[in-house]
C-alpha cells in the first residue's frame, strides 16, 4: 500500500482539534460508505483509507505517536516548516522506526485492517532500513526560517546559525557497531530484520527491535551512538545573506543539509528570511523610507538638512520654503542594491509643532499671528 499521510486522506490541517477530525471523518465515512455506493469500488477503497486514518487521527495518543512518527521522518517527503524560526527536518530516515508504536496500541476489529496500518507505518521504514544497506543515501534537506537584521537583508552579508543535524554516526557509517566489532545474526529475527506478529488473523510484519532491523547485531556496541546508527550533531553554519533580500524570500543552499549516508550526496538548506524592523528605515521594494523631523520653522522658510544612509555616509537634503508634512524627498541610487538595480532614498519630512515655548520664542510666535493678521 502507497504511504498516504492520514491528515490528508481526512483532508484536515495536522493542526486540527480532536473535535474537527471526528467531524470530518463522520461526513467522509457517510459519504463513501459502501452500502451508500453498493457499486462503487473505489468508493469501498476510500471507505476504508478514510477509516484507517481515523483509527489513528481520532484517538488522542495513536494521533501522537503517529505525528511523533512523522517527526522523526519515517515517513519520508514529510516538510514540518514553521515560519516563527527553528530547524525542521524534512526527508527520511528517522530514529529507530519501531520506536513508540506497540501492537497493542490497535484495537483489532472494526473497519480498516490493521495489517495496512502497519505496513503504512513502516513501509517507508523498512524502505529507509533497505536503502541504508544497498548503498548511497542523499543527506536531509532542512529547512529554517532565519530572522535577520535590517540592514543584513539590505546590504547582504553572513549569518552563523546553529543548526541540529540528524546523521549517519561518523563512527560506525550507520552499522551501530563498535570499531572492531563482529556482526553476528540477529537472533531475534534470524537476520530477516523484521519480525512477525500473529493477533486476531492478522499478520502483522514490523522492524526486529534488537537489530533495529538490519538482521545483524554487533558484538560491541558503537559508542558515539549507542548502537543507533544515528546521531545528532550540532553545527555552526553561515548562511550567505544576498543583498535585497525581504521578508519570505527564500534561498536554498545546496549540499548545506544533513551528510548523507554510505557517502551519499549532503541534502540542502533552505532558508526563509524574516527581516527584523529598522529604527530608522522602512522598506519599499528596493526604496528606503527614512522619516526625518523638521520644526515649522524649517518647513516654512526651507533649511538644510542631513540623512544617514544605509552605509552610514551622511547627505545633504534641501528643504525648500513652504514645505509641508509628508513631503517626500529623493536620494537616488541610495536604496537597496540587488540584482543589479538599485532604489533611491526617500526622505520623508514630518512637520512637528513645539510644545513648549521659551519666552522668546513665544515673542516671535505673537509677532508671527498678528503679521498674519490672525
Ligand atoms: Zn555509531
Ligand atoms: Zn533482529
Amino acid at each position: 500500500m502507497a504511504q498516504q499521510d492520514y491528515y490528508a486522506v481526512l483532508g484536515v490541517p495536522a493542526s486540527a482539534t480532536q473535535d474537527e477530525i471526528k467531524k470530518k471523518y463522520r461526513r467522509l465515512a457517510a459519504k463513501h460508505h459502501p452500502d451508500k455506493n453498493p457499486n462503487d469500488p473505489k468508493a469501498a477503497e476510500t471507505f476504508k483509507a478514510i477509516s484507517e486514518a481515523y483509527q489513528t487521527l481520532g484517538d488522542a495518543d495513536k494521533r501522537k505517536q503517529y505525528d511523533d512518527l512523522k517527526r522523526r521522518g519515517s515517513f519520508g517527503d514529510f516538510v514540518d516548516f514553521n515560519s516563527r524560526g527553528g530547524a525542521r527536518r524534512s526527508g527520511s530516515g528517522g530514529q529507530s522506526p519501531n520506536s513508540g508504536i506497540r501492537m497493542e496500541d490497535f484495537d483489532v476489529g472494526g473497519l480498516g485492517g490493521l495489517g495496512d496500518i502497519f505496513s503504512s507505518m513502516f513501509g517507508n521504514a523498512r524502505n529507509a532500513q533497505g536503502s541504508r544497506a544497498r548503498g548511497p543515501q542523499r543527506g536531509e534537506d532542512l529547512e529554517y526560517s532565519l530572522e535577520i537584521a535590517f540592514r543584513t537583508a539590505a546590504m547582504g552579508g553572513k549569518v552563523p546559525v546553529e543548526i541540529d543535524f540528524h546523521e549517519e554516526c561518523a563512527t560506525c557509517h550507520g552499522s551501530g557497531a563498535a570499531p572492531g566489532a563482529k556482526l553476528v545474526t540477529c537472533s531475534e529475527c534470524n537476520g530477516r530484520g523484521t519480525i512477525s506478529f500473529g493477533q486476531g488473523g492478522f499478520a502483522v510484519q514490523r522492524p526486529c527491535p534488537a537489530c533495529m532491523g538490519r538482521g545483524q547485531i554487533p558484538t560491541e556496541r558503537c559508542p558515539t551512538c549507542a548502537g543507533t546508527g544515528d546521531v545528532r550533531t550540532r553545527r555552526v553554519v553561515q548562511i550567505t545573506v544576498p543583498a535585497g533580500v525581504d521578508t519570505g524570500t527564500k534561498i536554498r543552499m545546496k549540499g548545506k543539509g544533513a551528510r548523507g549516508a554510505k557517502d551519499g550526496t549532503p541534502g540542502d538548506l533552505l532558508i526563509t528570511f524574516q527581516v527584523k524592523p529598522d529604527r530608522f528605515y522602512k522598506r519599499e521594494g528596493l526604496d528606503l523610507i527614512a522619516p526625518v523631523k523638521i520644526n515649522i520653522a524649517q518647513a516654512t522658510l526651507g533649511s538644510k538638512i542631513s540623512v544617514k544612509t544605509l552605509d552610514a555616509t551622511k547627505v545633504a537634503i534641501r528643504i525648500p520654503s513652504g514645505t509641508t508634512s509628508g513631503k517626500r524627498f529623493r536620494v537616488r541610487g541610495q536604496g537597496v542594491e540587488k540584482d543589479g538595480a538599485r532604489g533611491d532614498l526617500i526622505v520623508q519630512v514630518e512637520v512637528t509643532v513645539p510644545e513648549k515655548l521659551t519666552a522668546e520664542q513665544e515673542e516671535a510666535m505673537k509677532k508671527f499671528a498678528e503679521a498674519m493678521h490672525y
